[in-house]
């Protein structure tokens, strides 16, 4: 009889050990393997410790009991000795430790048999199985269970390495998903296996749609400014030769049309033999980098070029007004020295111009703000220009009381002049000037119209970016360095308002900007200076 249950004991064990290494889910296998041993032993309820990484201890799975109540066997877990030899490993006092838990808890169990789960020596766990009846388990019962316990230990320890291997890999998912960069990896024959988030948006390609294509039909260039492509590469002996990353440079042709610039660096995996596993790709959108190129060496052409006439002029004059022999009558020298001042003017202005550019780019313009009259600023600027052209026609229209607004006097009649100065050097034919105000219900709106050639459609975007000048513009030579508007719209933005443009081709341009009526006291003869709330900068 007792054979026979033996018998019995060691097929269900030979069984089960079989099932138990089929299983990964950790979970799951922790149910199975303290399903059996309970029921191996005759047993109502289990338990299963794992061993943490920092050495502690903690219930993972539990039979037989409401999960509510696993939490309260914690106590038992204080005394699991660091030994992982099953005859030596002994809990004293665990019987009684068990008596006080269930009386709190109300259950009626009574014997417990707890035993090690070690690989190599190594605990990672305690297997506890619970009799509700006074038989005590017996030295057949603990040998049952070691050996049982030794199998579900490696079950459990490949269970765990899964666990951690498949958290690795959503980990590396979501950090490839999410990065900022594109990530495209290839297969051995150059298909996407995959392709990221911020490499659907810029390439345009849907993830979906890529996957399983050939790298060339995802990646297609408009213009590449490296030597060699992917394709080019590869017919050359990359990766085996060179044995390096390939950096790929130019322009990306978007899915849908257009393009955008970008880097790719192509990094090769081999196995342990040698053999290409995946190609793995950082896809990186350079514009920035080429706009801040183009910037540079349009600030290099248009400052050399733009300092150079003056200077030129300057010393033209300068040097027949010291010819030795000639003598030149007072009018001539008067005109000459003219000329010499307009042109140190324009050279001062252009210097002031790029100092408060790079000023804005460290952090911005300092405005000393007060409450200022903007129709009579614009008064004082027409009149000065009226002396500078006779033909335009230049007038201001303003509502009687034009509010006062909270600003910075100088850097609003620089925005005035920049805008007046532009409608007289851009409308060659002369024509009418107009400087009007409009009061709405938070903001003053100032306007200066002109009926001059007007800005090409295409054009007025990026009239405010930069340096930016029109194609017009440059090819006739107007002087100019593109910096007026770009810091007109710095100014006016430091007074928490904005700028913009609305013209015709070919018959005129009226630019606008908006000023907030800020909430504040308003006195025409200013006590102390006012701070402006909205994006005030540091330093001037
Ligand atoms: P700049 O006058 O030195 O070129 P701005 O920043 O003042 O620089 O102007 C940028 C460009 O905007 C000009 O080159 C010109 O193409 C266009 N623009 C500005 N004001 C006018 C205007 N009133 N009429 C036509 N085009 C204008």
């Amino acid at each position: 009889m007792l054979i026979d249950y033996r018998v019995r004991q060691r097929e269900y064990l030979l069984e089960i050990s079989r099932a138990l290494t089929a299983q990964l889910n950790l979970d799951e296998l922790l149910q199975m393997v303290l399903e059996a041993a309970t029921e191996m032993l005759a047993g109502q309820a289990g338990l299963i410790a794992l061993r943490n990484p920092d050495g502690s201890f903690i219930i993972r799975a539990s039979y037989g009991l409401p999960q509510s109540l696993a939490p309260y066997f914690e106590p038992l877990l204080a005394d699991i000795p660091n030994d992982t030899n099953r005859s030596r490993f002994h809990i004293p006092g665990i019987a009684d430790k068990l008596g006080r838990i269930v009386a709190g808890l109300g259950l009626r169990l009574q014997q417990v048999v707890a035993l090690p789960m070690a690989i190599k020596k190594e605990l990672i766990g305690v297997l506890y199985v619970f009799r509700a009846y006074g038989t005590r388990f017996t030295i057949n019962d603990r040998q049952v269970l070691a050996s049982f316990a030794d199998q579900a230990a490696i079950a459990v320890h490949n269970a765990q390495l899964y666990e951690r291997i498949s958290y690795e890999k959503r980990r590396l998912n979501a950090i490839l998903e999410y990065s900022a960069d594109g990530v495209l990896i290839l297969d051995s024959a150059h298909r996407v296996v995959l392709f990221n988030r911020a490499l659907a948006q810029l390439s345009g390609w849907p993830a979906a749609k890529s996957l399983g294509r050939h790298h060339d039909e995802v990646i297609r260039w408009a213009h590449v400014e490296t030597d060699f492509d992917f394709s080019k590469a590869v017919a050359g002996g990359w990766p085996l030769s060179p044995a390096r990353p390939l950096y790929v440079e130019g322009d990306l042709r978007r899915r849908h049309g257009g393009s955008v610039s970008v880097g790719i660096t192509y990094a090769p995996l081999f196995d342990h033999e040698g053999h290409l596993v995946n190609i793995i790709a950082d896809v990186r959108d350079i514009t920035r980098f080429r706009e801040a190129d183009e910037i540079k060496s349009t600030f290099i052409s248009v400052v050399s070029h733009e300092l150079k006439t003056p200077v030129a002029l300057i010393k033209g004059y300068a040097d027949t007004l010291l010819r030795e022999d000639a003598s030149w009558d007072p009018e001539t020298t008067r005109e000459s020295l003219m000329v010499i001042m307009e042109e140190a003017d324009r050279l001062n202005q252009l210097i002031d111009d790029l100092l408060d550019a790079s000023r804005l780019q460290a952090g911005g313009l300092s405005l000393e703000a007060e409450p200022v009259a903007l129709n009579a600023l614009a008064e004082r600027v027409v009149s000065r220009f009226h002396t500078q052209t006779q033909s335009h026609e230049i007038d201001t229209r303003f509502p009687d009381d034009f509010p006062f607004i909270s600003g910075d006097p100088e850097r609003l009649e620089q925005v005035l002049n920049n805008l007046v100065a532009n409608a007289i050097k851009y409308s060659t034919e002369g024509g009418r000037i107009e400087i009007s105000g409009r009061v709405l219900p938070n903001e003053i709106v100032i306007t200066v119209s002109d009926e001059g050639m007007g800005i090409p459609l295409k054009e007025q975007p990026h009239v405010f970016e930069r340096f930016f000048r029109g194609a017009q513009e440059r090819n006739q030579h107007t002087p100019g360095a593109g910096l007026g508007l770009y810091l007109a719209q710095a100014i006016v933005k430091a007074h928490g308002g904005r700028i913009w443009v609305e013209s015709n081709p070919g018959e005129g341009s009226a630019f606008s900007f908006a000023i907030p009526i800020a909430p504040i006291p308003i006195a025409p003869i200013p006590i102390a200076p006012i701070p402006i709330a909205h994006n005030k900068p540091t330093n001037k």
